[in-house]
């Protein structure tokens, strides 16, 4: 099979969160050469599979096989990998299908290697992802078999194939203020405290203000204001209570205790309670570490392009990676129509990210 087959193929096992479609006992299969560690939990299944070629470094492939479902508005059976004017139409195309095919079929032809290659796959990254990725690692860990580096194969382009890798993701921080007042007639305003007054003394130095100045790597992280609430729709009654709610996406230079100061700063006169909950931490990869050159490298030989190193955007699995220590980056096609109908990518792109990924074996 060619890697554009194997592509089409993986399109057409409907595998939406957590099923995987049958494609981990198919991924078994394909690479027969490939010692198999099946680690399924709650439903989730995941599947880390390597070959040792010799004593030197681990390089793994990761990635996820689950799929968002389909939703409305498709012109073509989105589990048909149906290929029209140039493209390949189907859920999972950018995300992350064209990703694994590529993986798989790099690892299936790399003749010889210093160490040792494998995959990690797993059916639970668009869902909640509790005992997906996380798992497989606690696996390896207790098994003295983590990773030395980790490519995950996230669609990472902007414009074009080979413009941008993402070597660190910022984190995300949700916050919810509350801030408690007494409730009263609007006429006698001495008589009541008005949160929603109280609020707006500070709310121009808190609301889109950026938190650090970033670096060379990062944006600032700005406190971003989600929602603000309070009152009862009429004009006659001040509110008891405001509730307000923000989001911090936060580089490395912030820290969730950072931002409670920050609330605290301008709070502090006044009486509230605030909840933080931290759903991802940031981190970065050094960009002079191997896995950046050589993957660097292997782009600019298969595209003729320098990526550039990115860290926008949101969450993905490679932050669970991150916190082991291990040196992570993303590549991936072109990110233009994940998670909407009428996803697809072109034959050229998942070629490409074959030959990348196959430089990178022969080249780590
Ligand atoms: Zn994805």
């Amino acid at each position: 099979m060619d890697v554009v087959t194997l592509f089409k193929h993986l399109i057409e096992r409907k595998s939406e969160t957590p099923d995987d479609g049958g494609i981990l006992d198919f991924v078994e299969g394909y690479l027969a050469d490939f010692t198999p560690v099946r680690i399924d939990r709650e439903g989730v299944k995941n599947l880390f599979i390597y070959r040792k070629f010799g004593e030197g470094e681990h390089l793994c492939f990761a990635g996820h096989v689950d799929v968002v479902p389909a939703g409305e508005g498709w012109k073509t059976d989105p589990y048909e990998a149906v290929e029209k004017d140039g493209c390949i139409y189907g859920r999972g195309a950018q995300d992350m299908k064209s990703g694994v095919a590529a993986f798989m079929q790099a690892v299936k032809e790399a003749q010889t290697f210093g160490g040792t290659l494998s995959l990690l796959l797993t059916s639970d990254e668009e869902g909640p992802a509790k005992h997906g990725t996380v798992e497989v690692l606690r696996w390896l860990e207790a098994n003295g078999m983590l990773p030395d580096a980790v490519i995950v194969a996230e669609p990472t382009c902007e414009e074009r194939f080979g413009d941008a890798i993402k070597i660190g993701r910022r984190g995300s921080v949700n916050g919810v203020i509350e801030k408690i007042g007494k409730q009263g007639h609007a006429a006698y305003p001495e008589k009541a405290t008005n949160p929603i007054h109280k609020v707006a003394q500070v709310l121009h130095r808190m609301a889109g203000v950026d938190l650090d100045e970033g670096d060379e790597n990062f944006s600032p992280s700005q406190f971003v204001v989600t929602d603000i609430r309070a009152g009862m729709e009429v004009t006659n009654v001040t509110p008891g209570k405001l509730k307000m709610m923000f989001n911090v996406r936060n580089n490395t230079k912030t820290t969730k205790e950072d931002i409670e100061a920050f609330v605290h700063r301008y709070f502090k006169e006044m009486d509230y309670s605030l909840t933080l909950d931290q759903s991802a931490r940031p981190f970065v990869t050094d960009p002079d570490t191997k896995v950046v050159r050589t993957i660097d490298a292997a782009i600019a030989e298969v595209t003729g392009i320098r990526p550039k190193h990115s860290t926008a955007g949101g969450t993905s699995d490679a932050r669970f990676i991150a916190e082991y220590g291990i040196d992570v980056i993303e590549f991936g096609v072109v990110n233009d129509t994940i998670h909407a109908p009428n996803e697809c990518t072109t034959p050229e792109q998942v070629e490409g990210l074959y030959r990348v990924f196959f430089r990178v074996i022969e080249t780590f």
